[in-house]
């Protein structure tokens, strides 16, 4: 994904958008590989509440600190389930003119969409299963796991 990020780039630099919480290992590694040059920042958007399913209303918790304006901006997302989240963000972040507007995310729960936000990259398709891992909780627990796993009931 890097490799490919940085082909399309082209030597241009980029800003890379983390959504908060769940994607600061995924952007930690995709960052490290990357060769371009790279501006971080995050947001924070609210959907699920602590639970397993989301709540369909995204609101920002916390929002950029620099001006994207101008620049080539990638929304790093850790999964795309309903879509509802990206679908939001690509739009509330497009009336901010970037020069150019792209989200990779790691996990896609293709299944699952209730909207249809364009993901360029995507890493792996999963089930519709509630995983957690490598950044992803459930209430705010497993996001240190060095592995994904699906969330078992008991
Ligand atoms: P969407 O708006 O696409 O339904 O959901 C996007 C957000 O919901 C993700 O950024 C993530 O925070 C959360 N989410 C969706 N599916 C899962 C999942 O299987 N496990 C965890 N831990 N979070 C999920």
């Amino acid at each position: 994904m890097a490799l490919k990020i940085d082909e399309e780039l082209g030597g241009e630099p980029v800003v890379l958008i983390g959504v908060l919480k769940g994607s600061i290992h995924f952007l930690s590694d995709l960052g490290r590989a990357m060769k371009s040059d790279a501006e971080i920042d995050f947001l924070q958007t609210s959907s699920y509440h602590g639970g397993k399913s989301s709540s369909g209303v995204v609101q920002i918790r916390k929002d950029l600190d620099i001006n994207i304006e101008g620049l080539n901006v990638i929304i790093v997302e850790d999964i795309v389930d309903t879509g509802v989240t990206l679908s939001h963000l690509r739009e509330l972040l497009s009336t901010r003119k970037p020069k150019s507007l792209k989200v990779v995310a790691l996990l896609s729960k293709e299944g699952c969409r209730k909207v249809h936000p364009f993901v360029e990259y995507i890493g792996f398709e999963i089930p519709n299963e509630f995983v957690v891992g490598y950044g992803l909780d459930y209430a705010e627990r497993y996001r240190n796991l060095p592995y994904i796993a699906i969330l078992r009931e008991e």
